[in-house]
């Protein structure tokens, strides 16, 4: 069957060649393991399951998770496996489940959650480079969404993701997660059970991006949506656009900050020291599955 799982719409026939996100037919996996580092509704104190899936469809230059994103590194699963996984990270006492880019593999994601359902919010940890229709196939499955939104400007998308759409994806992806999940809501230990929480990574000198797309939030997505504001850009992977070679600057954090602040924009602000590469999870060794 051709793929148009994503908007590159690329229509692999990922049993013979894979698409642009690098991936074949099987379901590859990087990492299934406990994650404390997300936001506090995610992650609570005991942390979230988190299945890191390799490749991406959208592979911006600067990834922190080049590893897996760009070349596919991980393990097969098999739907079962999937779900025995999702039953040990349970039995660990997680509090959320985070499925980690896993677009390319929404139909064996369905089928590991048709031989077994986690008693617990299930999260859709995304680029927002998504299909609606796509995220109508999730619709009932996932509790919570947590996309990334991260270009205003087509000329962004295409310089650090070759996704000239990229807003255009984003914006109307994540309009359908607020429909499919309607208002954010919380457990008694404040973790969410229902909603849509949106990140956005300040990029060096793009300051500008950063306060479009935060004003765009407030007028276009539900009142009290979330937003998450995160600091924490390091180059990697070489990165070539002009500009991305160092990180934020301090000023260019509270200006972006200012800003959300000014619109009145609920969420979370990332501590300074989140920008450290110890905080990159390790993919593909032994210790990376529980
Ligand atoms: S998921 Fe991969 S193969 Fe499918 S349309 Fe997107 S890039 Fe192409």
């Amino acid at each position: 069957m051709n793929c148009n799982l994503c908007p590159r719409m690329c229509g692999a026939r990922r049993s013979i060649r894979p698409g642009f996100c690098g991936l074949g037919e099987e379901m590859v996996i990087a990492r299934i393991a406990p994650h404390l580092w997300e936001e506090p509704p995610v992650s609570g104190t005991h942390g979230t399951g988190a299945v890191f899936f390799s490749g991406c469809t959208l592979r911006c230059v600067y990834c922190q998770n080049g590893e897996i994103s760009h070349t596919g590194a991980g393990k097969v699963f098999s739907p079962l496996e999937l779900s025995e996984a999702l039953k040990r990270l349970t039995d660990l006492g997680m509090q959320t489940i985070s499925f980690i880019t896993g677009t390319p593999f929404v139909p064996r994601i369905l089928d590991a959650l048709s031989l077994w359902r986690p008693p617990l919010p299930l999260v859709w940890n995304t680029s927002g480079y998504e299909r609606v229709e796509t995220l109508r196939m999730l619709e009932g499955a996932v509790d919570v969404y947590l996309p990334d939104l991260k270009h205003f400007s087509s000329r962004m998308g295409q310089l650090c993701a070759r996704a000239p759409d990229y807003f255009e994806a984003a914006s109307a992806a994540i309009r359908e997660m607020c429909r499919q999940t309607g208002p954010c809501r919380y457990d008694d230990q404040g973790i969410m059970t229902r909603g849509v929480l949106v990140r956005h990574l300040i990029l060096p000198g793009l300051t500008g991006e950063s306060m479009k797309l935060l004003t765009w939030i407030r007028d276009e997505l539900p009142a009290g949506t979330p937003v998450s504001l995160m600091r924490q850009y390091i180059p990697c992977n070489h990165v070539s656009v002009p500009g991305l070679d160092r990180r934020i600057t301090e000023k260019e954090y509270r200006r972006v900050r200012d800003h959300m602040q000014l619109l009145g924009l609920p969420g979370f602000l990332q501590e300074p020291d989140s920008a450290d590469a110890g905080f990159i999870p390790v993919f593909n060794q032994k210790e990376s599955f529980v």
